[in-house]
């Protein structure tokens, strides 16, 4: 069982979007999920909550005690953990479940510097096992057609995590399809957004394998 955890304090920055797309796209390449809402807003229950027999597992875990209670669930072959916003605690204990953080951040020094507490808590997690906790950002909500600048690939690159090549654009269809409790994948599985996601899986895959 592998623990992917899509964390940022910044609210806004796409965690609930991305988390639910990388949930359904590992379902639909044929591997059993379970997504893990810590948000006390409790967004992807909602989200799942629009459609009945949700063909994705939800849960709520939005105490910070997940590497515990993730100890007693069915095994599957991803957990995907959509983070909260502003809860040094439930952060802690999200870093602490995982094999693999996803950082997303919208192309903006303020949404970069904005990161630096949980990067300090997730290098410091990265020590401490090895290495063997990998963590990587990802541009979200990038804008088609624009580069993201050599200032913003700079600052990023100090923060001396891994940017992923792959990046989620800003997109109608993100929440067009959200409203329904379904994704991109499923609504339009030929767009540009079906593929910059399943790009975006695939880069995850091969980079924990
Ligand atoms: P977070 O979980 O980090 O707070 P969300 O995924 O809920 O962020 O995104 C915040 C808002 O921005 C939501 O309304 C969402 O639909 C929208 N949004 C997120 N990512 C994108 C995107 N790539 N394109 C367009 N809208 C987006
Ligand atoms: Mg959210």
């Amino acid at each position: 069982m592998k623990v992917i955890a899509v964390l940022n304090q910044k609210g806004g920055a796409g965690k609930t979007t991305l988390a639910t797309h990388l949930a359904t796209a590992l379902r639909l390449t044929g591997h059993t999920v379970l997504l893990i809402d810590s948000d006390p807003q409790g967004s992807a229950r909602d989200w799942a909550a629009v459609r009945d027999d949700h063909p994705l597992s939800v849960v709520g875990m939005d105490r910070p005690t997940i590497e515990r209670d993730l100890k007693s669930i069915a095994p599957v072959d991803f957990v995907i953990i959509d983070g909260a916003p502003q809860a040094a605690d439930l952060a802690v204990s999200a870093i602490k479940a995982s094999d693999f953080i996803l950082i997303p951040v919208q192309p903006s020094p303020y949404d970069i510097w904005a990161t630096s507490d949980l990067v300090e808590l997730v290098k410091q997690r990265i020590e401490i096992t090895d290495g063997k906790l990998q963590a990587v950002f990802v541009v979200s909500r990038a804008i088609t057609g624009t580069n993201i600048g050599k200032e913003i690939s700079g600052i990023l690159a100090g923060y001396e995590l891994p940017v992923l090549e792959t990046k989620i654009h800003q997109r109608v269809d993100y929440p067009g399809t959200a409203a329904t409790g379904s994704t991109i994948l499923e609504d339009f599985p030929k767009s540009e957004g079906a593929k910059e996601v399943l790009e975006l899986t695939n880069e995850i895959l091969s980079l924990m394998s």
